[in-house]
C-alpha cells in the first residue's frame, strides 16, 4: 500500500480534519501555512490523470470539491484560500496518491501565477 492509503487504512497516524465515505482529509505533516490539509480521495488514484480517466475517478473528483468546501468551512477559510495539486515528477509530486493542499488562514503572499 502507498503513504496515504496506510493513512487512510488507519495503519500510520494523522490528525483527521473531515472524512465521508469518498474522501478522508488531514492535517500536512509539514504545513506551509497555519491551515495546509490534504484532500484524498479513498480509493487509490495515482495522481489527477488518473482520477480524470475514468468514471469512477471522475465522481471520486466530485467528492474532493465538496471535501475542499467542508475542509474551507471547518477551517474559517471565509476570505479565502487556495488549493494545489502536483501531478507528476515535473509538477513536484512526491505522494503518488492523488490529493489536494488546502492552504489558509492567512494572506498567501507568494504567487506563482
Ligand atoms: P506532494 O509533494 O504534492 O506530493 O505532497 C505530499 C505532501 O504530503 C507533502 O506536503 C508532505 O508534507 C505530506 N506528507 C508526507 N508524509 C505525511 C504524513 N505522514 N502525514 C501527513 N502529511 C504527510
Ligand atoms: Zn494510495
Amino acid at each position: 500500500m502507498c503513504l496515504f492509503c496506510e493513512i487512510i487504512a488507519g495503519n500510520i497516524p494523522s490528525t483527521k480534519v473531515y472524512e465521508n465515505d469518498k474522501v478522508y482529509c488531514f492535517n500536512d505533516i509539514n504545513p506551509a501555512a497555519p491551515t495546509h490539509v490534504l484532500v484524498v480521495p479513498k480509493k487509490h488514484f495515482d495522481d489527477i490523470r488518473d482520477m480524470a480517466s475514468s468514471e469512477e475517478g471522475r465522481e471520486y473528483m466530485g467528492e474532493v470539491i465538496k471535501a475542499i468546501d467542508e475542509v474551507a468551512k471547518i477551517r474559517g477559510l471565509d476570505n479565502g484560500f487556495r488549493v494545489i495539486n502536483n501531478c507528476g515528477p515535473d509538477g513536484g509530486q512526491t505522494v503518488m496518491h492523488a490529493h489536494y493542499h488546502v492552504i489558509g488562514g492567512v494572506k498567501l503572499t507568494e504567487k506563482m501565477i
